[in-house]
Order: C-alpha cells, then structure tokens, then sequence
C-alpha cells in the first residue's frame, strides 16, 4: 500500500511539474537537480572528483562541465560509481547467470548492460527507485488525462488499460530491465501483456486478437510486421477499435514501415527516444509529433562537432545527456553520436516540454529467416546480445549467407584473448533460450579486424547475402494520404 501511495506521489509531481508548471519552475527543478548531482558526484566518485577538481560545481554552467565519452565511461566503471561495493566484475558474472534475470544486484540495483551497438557495451547501474520514477513520469506524461488523486485511485479499481509489450524474452538490455522491473503500483495502473519477440508470429498474433490492446510498445521492425499482419487480415486490432496508439523503441521508424502502420490503423506513433544510459530522457508523443524531453529528469544538448550549443530547428552532430536521475552511476554531459534536432516551436498535441523533432535514423538492417511456410524477422539485438555475452569481444559483424544460417565475426578486445569457442557457447544459450535452436544456426569467427566498409568508411554491421525474400508476404499496395510526418529517419 505504501507503495503505491509512493508511487501515486510521484506520478502527481511529475503530471504538475510537466503540465501545469511555468518554464520557470522546471528551470529550476533541473538547476537544483544538476547541483545535487554533481555535489554527490564529487563526494562519491573518485573518477568526477579528480575531473571536476578545477570546476566551481557550485555555479558553472554545464557547458564548463567536461564531456564524457562512452570509452571513458566504460574504462572508468569502477572509479564513477558512487557506491564502493558495486565492482565491475561482480556486475559482469551477476549477468552471465540466467537465474538471475530479474533479480537486483546486492539487493537493490538493476543492472544491465547496452547492446553495444557503438562497438564495446557498457554497464549500467541504477537502483530501483530510478526506474520506478521513470515509470511515474510515463504514467504521468503519457496521456492527457488530469492525474488527481481521486483519478488516480478510481483507476486502480476501475478498468485497467490494456498494454501490450513485445520484447526479447527476460534480458539484461536496457528495454528488458526496464520492463522486467516494472514497478508493482504500475501494474496496478494497466494491464500488461508481455510477447516475446521469437516466438512464433502467429501465436503472438493470436493473443494480441484475444487481449485487444490499447497500447503497443514494440521495436519498429516489430510494429511494422504486425501492421503487415493487420493489412492481410491476420491481426484484427482495428475492427475492435481498441488500439490508442502504438509506441516505437530503440530503432528508426523507416517510411515504409509508417506506412504500413498509418494503414493499418491509422493510430498515432510515439516515438520514444531514449538509450539505457539514459532512459527517461523523452517519452514519445502520444499524438505522434515527436519525442517530448523530460527537463526535471535530465540535460539534453544538442550540438556540432565541437560541442558548442545548435539551435532548435536545425539538427547537431551529436548530443551530450546528463541523466538526473541516476546518482549511483553519474552520467554527466555523455557523448552520443545521434543526429538530432530540436523543434523551435511547442508541440502542437499542447504539452508545454521542450520537443525533440527529428532523430534521424542509424542504419536500420534487416534479416529474415524462414519459419515453416513464412518468413519472420530475427531482430539485431540477438546477435547484439550474443556479442555482448563475451567480455573480449571489442566489434561485432553478421553475415547471412544462406536464408537460416548466421555467420557471426567477432573481433578481441586489444589485450585480450578470444576464443571462438567461448561466443559459440553463449550463441547456443541464447539461441536455446529464444527457442531457436533448431530454426536458424549461428556460426561464429573471430576475426583481426573488423574494418569500416571502404565505401562508406563506417562499419557495416549486416551483409546479407540473400537480402530481404522476394516472395515476402507483402500486403496488397494502394494509395495512402499522407500525413505529415515527424521523427522519420533521414
Ligand atoms: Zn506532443
């Protein structure tokens, strides 16, 4: 019970702050914040007490502040947290046991690591109350309706929302830890329906039929095959006029699968850009206009290449973000290559925050496999997570030479030793555990280098070397009013 009166507290203060407030008011909220941080940074943290050492943290704007790039971050793991007992290794072998997926470290904090889709994956800490909270600021924000107490308290008695989350099985990716430590008061809130991601297309479109959802978070590859589904008639979401809106994680929406979706159900798109390091920086727009920021619960700046401020309306290079929740690991002005552009005006769905436009999208590779008689879609992060399961691997490359084998090539990191034998053995336990084992096979290389493709002069991450299937099931083509569209990638 105290929890959820905890819980109802924060989703009041962050609907006021977020609604109602003057600019004024979040203004300072996010100063008193910053200066809490960085105080608690310097006390705690022998990495930012040595870096801030020449800094007045007392009055510097965040400008003055140093910029934190991701190698530091993961170098430097041990020496930034705030907490003395949280050491690296701990955390490494916690994640390595299976049977301790969705358990917290020391009791307390919820880990887990990034895909390492920039190359080495971090390790993120935080503890418990920092998701409960961004989860508060997502009850709170994620749709108009006035959050009173009394609303609030009808609705954990009255009919519940209906939330359907597609997702890897249990994870220690971000999106897994985030939602595999959804706060108890928030299932009191919605009704959640977790998919799993591998399973079989058809049974989760038949439970998607039978749960009726008002709300889908998915990947964007994940929303755009379900939208495929509805426009062949496989998914019958819009005949029952329960769907409000569909939220997007993690990837790009591409034109083709918006298109797909606006077909099928004409709902908005939130799409929610966030990164674990980070992960209440924004919340989609339940309108489908962008991604609104969060100023009480971190800094977000965009920027050129030599990190001086971009004004709204045109987009950076890159963005630091500073998360305000998180103390046990301070993040503080971290560097992230997106390419980002604020809007210089409000949103026009009337919330006040601060809107994030355009993200435009990294690339987006695709691989589809064959399931009996159809095709399904095996996502990135499988052979992301693969990767990431081996400390040694630095870099990480796929090939798909044939329709249902992989050929993963993994690269060491300098000074260490890699064992193809090592990443094999983690390959057949995530394969084991997403129940595809004797579906698609994974062959794994280590190789000196993976080198940027010469023509492009980054990394390719996919090659593929039987594409997307022709004989895709595509759903018949027509014409389509467009509308406006926002947050598509570049
Ligand atoms: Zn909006």
């Amino acid at each position: 019970m105290l929890d959820t009166v905890r819980f109802i507290y924060h989703i009041r203060r962050s609907d006021l702050l977020g609604r109602c407030a003057p600019e004024a008011k979040r203004t300072a909220v996010q100063e008193k914040r910053l200066r809490q941080l960085l105080r608690h940074a310097v006390k705690h943290s022998p990495f930012y007490r040595e870096r801030l050492a020449a800094v007045d943290i007392e009055t510097c704007p965040v400008s003055a502040l140093p910029v934190l790039t991701k190698r530091e971050f993961i170098a430097n793991f041990g020496r930034i947290v705030t907490d003395p007992r949280i050491k690296q290794d701990d955390v490494r072998s916690f994640m390595q046991s299976p049977t301790n997926l969705g358990k917290k470290f020391l009791g307390k904090y919820v880990v887990c690591h990034t895909s390492g889709s920039q190359g080495e994956s971090a390790l993120l800490v935080q503890p418990q109350s920092d998701v409960d909270k961004t989860f508060a600021m997502q009850a709170a924000r994620g749709h108009s309706m006035p959050k009173t107490w009394n609303t609030l308290w009808k609705k954990l008695f009255g009919e519940k929302l209906r939330w359907s989350v597609v997702l890897f099985r249990k994870s220690f990716f971000p999106s897994g830890a985030a939602f595999e430590n959804i706060p108890g008061p928030m299932r009191k809130l919605a009704n959640i329906q977790r998919l799993n991601i591998n399973d079989p297309i058809d049974e989760n479109l038949a439970k998607l039929n039978e749960f009726k959802p008002n709300i889908i978070t998915a990947y964007a590859h994940v929303l755009e095959n379900l939208a495929r589904a509805e426009l062949q008639g496989k998914l019958q979401l819009r005949q029952a006029g329960c769907l409000q809106h569909v939220t997007s994680i993690s990837e790009p929406i591409t034109d083709m699968a918006r298109d797909y979706m606006q077909r099928a159900w004409d709902v908005p798109i939130a799409n929610h850009y966030a990164m674990g390091e980070c992960m209440g920086l924004t919340l989609g727009c339940s309108k489908g206009h962008g991604a609104h920021l969060n100023p009480d619960l971190a800094i977000f700046e965009v920027v050129d290449r030599q990190y001086r401020p971009v004004p709204p309306g045109t987009p950076g290079d890159k963005v630091l973000v500073t998360n305000l929740l998180n103390f046990t690991q301070p993040l503080i002005r971290y560097e992230i290559d997106d390419v980002v552009t604020l809007s210089p005006t409000p949103c026009p769905c009337g919330n006040l925050l601060p809107l994030i436009s355009n993200v435009a999208g990294r690339s987006n590779d695709r691989l589809w496999y064959r399931r009996g008689k159809t095709y399904q879609e095996v996502a990135m992060y499988l052979f992301k997570k693969i990767a990431a399961g081996s400390p040694s691997v630095a870099e990480f490359q796929i090939h798909q030479p044939e329709r249902n084998r992989f050929i993963l090539k993994v690269e060491a990191r300098p000074g260490t030793y890699l064992q193809a034998s090592e990443v094999v053995k983690v390959a057949e336990r995530e394969l084991a555990y997403e129940q595809l084992t004797d579906i698609i096979r994974v062959d794994v290389e280590v190789v000196d280098e993976i080198g940027p493709d010469p023509r492009t002069g980054k990394l390719r991450r996919v090659i593929s070397e039987v594409g997307i299937p022709e004989d895709l099931d595509a759903p018949p083509t027509e014409k389509i009013e467009r509308r406006e569209r926002v947050l598509t990638p570049a």
